[in-house]
């Protein structure tokens, strides 16, 4: 990459909002794979004379995003249209927000490795969205089930500066919406959608530059990445030549990130925003608000400080257990009531590591184990006490995830409980040493050999000696060899 230039990047997110039905009618939003033209209405599809109703539900969603994120809430608040012409818009215009949105000035945290960040959203508005049309060779298909599903548009202030930061407040942003139930958030179907806005400066410029690119529809955080490492390279070269890029809006060539000239942009004025006449504003009441507010729960950036700060976590591992609320409250209820932070370490990582692999292999949710999250921590206590190994953890973690039973009703019905008697131990060791006579003879060179070792007296015991008393006892007995 060129040293010469920095980037400046400003983000649009489009978020479908999770609700029963459409932004302005009642028909039912679960339109995804559903048979097209099979969820409209005059309304959504913007038959004349038809009149929008507004969903309270998604007003409700998208305020309570604002409020997460920090924003001035408009108290009075109404759409507007944004005129303009495509095939997927029936009405000749999006039903939107312009000079009143529902939020404005706000930011979200997040963190950068184990750097804070904090970009500043400039709006949150809510929207109606288009509908879709398929290129054929021969003709263009239209399908208005999309059409007027609610959507959020978070828009960011220009404040990204590298990739790393795009990409967390891209993830941060995606697990809070998660979080508050407000937006699956699937990017495979489409919930939500990037336009990123790019420019590059001087290494050391405070200015903004003069011109802006703007790359529409990306689906995807990593087809996002792309298109930023695309986009900085030409731009890079066209500043480097002493020309200054073309402001103008340009598509996605395919999922590789290259990009290519769609048009010249247009401005607001090209739109002619006015008051939409059939919706009067809407009036927010400082209890309806707080309401709101009450209803919103801890966020992931705040969880992953918490579990930081209080729990001793390393970041990383903090980071995986808020990947999901579903998770992060599942460690939460294994832990209640434990105080001991080495062992609330050892749940988190017995769940990343063996729970996850548990899940994985089998394709579970969480939901679907058979064991609950007490159960998992009175396993893992039990482990931290010594009284089982870690390979003896991980068969009764497999017996209960097969019968839902206790962990000590599994360790006694299978006589599993470690082996710590020196006597038995020393038994057990002794003839490891005479079945591997070659072994022990070369223990002196071969510092590897003792583990060896360990491996067979576990293999003996079928994973019930104690790993670390045995290994005491195997350097104790070489040594008199
Ligand atoms: P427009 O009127 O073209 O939509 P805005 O000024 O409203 O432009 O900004 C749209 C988005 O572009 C915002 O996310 C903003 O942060 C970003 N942006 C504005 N100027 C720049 C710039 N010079 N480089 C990169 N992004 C920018
Ligand atoms: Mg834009
Ligand atoms: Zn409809």
């Amino acid at each position: 990459m060129n040293k010469e230039f920095e980037f400046v990047i400003g983000l649009e997110v489009h978020l479908q909002v999770k609700t029963e039905s459409k932004m302005f009618c009642r028909c039912a939003a679960d339109y995804f794979g559903q048979k097209p033209n099979s969820r409209v209405c005059p309304v959504c599809l913007g038959l004349p004379g038809a009149l929008p109703v507004p969903n309270a539900l998604a007003v409700k969603k998208c305020l309570s995003l604002c409020l997460a994120t920090n924003c001035q809430i408009n108290k009075i608040s109404k759409f507007d249209r944004k005129n303009y012409f495509y095939p997927d818009l029936p009405k000749g215009y999006q039903i939107s927000q312009y000079d009143l949105p529902l939020g404005e000035n706000g930011f979200l945290e997040f963190d950068v490795d184990s750097d804070s960040r904090r970009v500043r959203i400039r709006r949150i508005h809510l929207e109606e969205d288009t509908g879709k049309s398929m290129h054929t060779n021969e003709e263009t298909l239209l399908d208005f089930n999309k059409s007027g599903i609610p959507l959020i548009e978070i828009v960011t202030e220009p404040d990204f500066v590298d990739i790393e930061e795009v990409l967390a407040f891209a993830k941060r942003l995606r697990q809070t919406v998660r979080f508050l139930g407000i937006s699956n958030a699937d990017m495979e179907k489409g919930q939500m959608r990037y336009e990123l806005n790019m420019s590059l400066r001087k290494v050391g410029s405070q200015k903004l530059p003069q011109y802006k690119v703007e790359v529409k529809n990306i689906g995807s955080i990593s087809v996002l990445e792309k298109v930023i490492k695309y986009e900085f390279e030409r731009q890079a070269d066209i500043l480097a030549s002493g020309k200054l890029p073309t402001q103008e809006t340009r598509g996605l060539r395919d999922l590789s990130g290259k990009t290519y000239s769609q048009r010249i942009k247009e401005d607001a004025d090209d739109y002619r925003y006015f008051p939409e006449p059939d919706i009067p504003p809407m009036h927010f009441s400082d209890e309806y608000l707080e309401e709101i507010k009450s209803t919103i729960c801890e966020l992931p950036q705040a969880r992953k400080h918490r579990y930081v700060f209080d729990y001793k976590l390393e970041p990383d591992t903090a980071e995986v257990l808020i990947t999901s609320k579903v998770r992060s409250d599942w460690f939460e209820e294994a832990i209640e009531k434990i105080k001991d932070t080495a062992l609330i370490k050892e749940i988190a990582k017995w769940l990343i590591k063996d729970v996850n692999a548990i899940i994985k292999e089998q394709k579970l949710k969480l939901s679907e184990l058979k064991f609950t999250p007490k159960q998992f921590s009175q396993l893992v206590e039990m482990l931290y006490q010594k009284k089982l190994s870690g390979t003896l953890a991980k068969q009764v973690l497999a017996e209960m995830n097969s019968t839902g039973d206790e962990p000590e009703a599994i360790v006694n019905r299978k006589g599993l409980s470690i082996m710590a008697d020196e006597t038995e131990l020393i038994k057990v060791i002794k003839t490891v040493f005479k079945d591997n006579a070659n072994v022990v003879g070369d223990t002196k060179k071969n510092p590897n050999a003792a583990k060896f070792l360990l491996g067979q007296v576990m293999k003996a015991t079928k994973g019930k000696a104690d790993p670390a008393e045995s290994a005491r006892l195997i350097a104790d007995l070489l040594s008199k060899e």
